[in-house]
């Protein structure tokens, strides 16, 4: 179900859940403000999603309540994810949902990172 991204920020979240330890993921990259890891569920032959440690719910919320330091250290914790994995060259699509038009699924802000293939027009045509 798509989530509401006024909404308060929800603890129990999958994403809080994996940055608590709680439950696996397949990770790719860390450092003080973010974790990388594969999607479950991947949509391209690479599929990674960035988020950053904070509790925020969406990018809305990010770029809003985040200090400098936080968005700073995001962004360019995402470029990086792409340039060691080698998707400079080749190109990819970076990707974040927001709220219930979007279909946003999880509350915890994630940048979906796709690659590995010709990836087309960003929208149905
Ligand atoms: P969104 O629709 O933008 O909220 O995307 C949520 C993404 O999280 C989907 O691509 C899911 O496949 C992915 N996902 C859900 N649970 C997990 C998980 N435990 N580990 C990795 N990715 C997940």
């Amino acid at each position: 179900m798509p989530i509401d991204a006024t909404l308060p920020y929800d603890e129990t979240n999958i994403f809080a859940r994996i940055l608590r330890g709680e439950l696996p993921c397949k990770k790719v990259f860390e450092d003080d403000y973010s974790l990388a890891f594969h999607d479950i569920n991947p949509q391209a032959p690479l599929h990674i999603l960035v988020i950053p440690k904070g509790p925020y719910v969406s990018w809305d919320d990010f770029s809003a309540r985040a200090s400098e330091a936080e968005i700073a250290g995001f962004v360019r914790a995402v470029g990086q994810v792409a340039r060691d994995a080698g998707l400079v060259a080749p190109g990819y699509r970076l990707l974040a949902n927001v709220g219930l038009d979007s279909h946003q699924e999880i509350p915890h802000l994630h940048v979906h990172i796709f690659a590995g293939k010709k990836l087309g027009p960003m929208l149905a045509r």
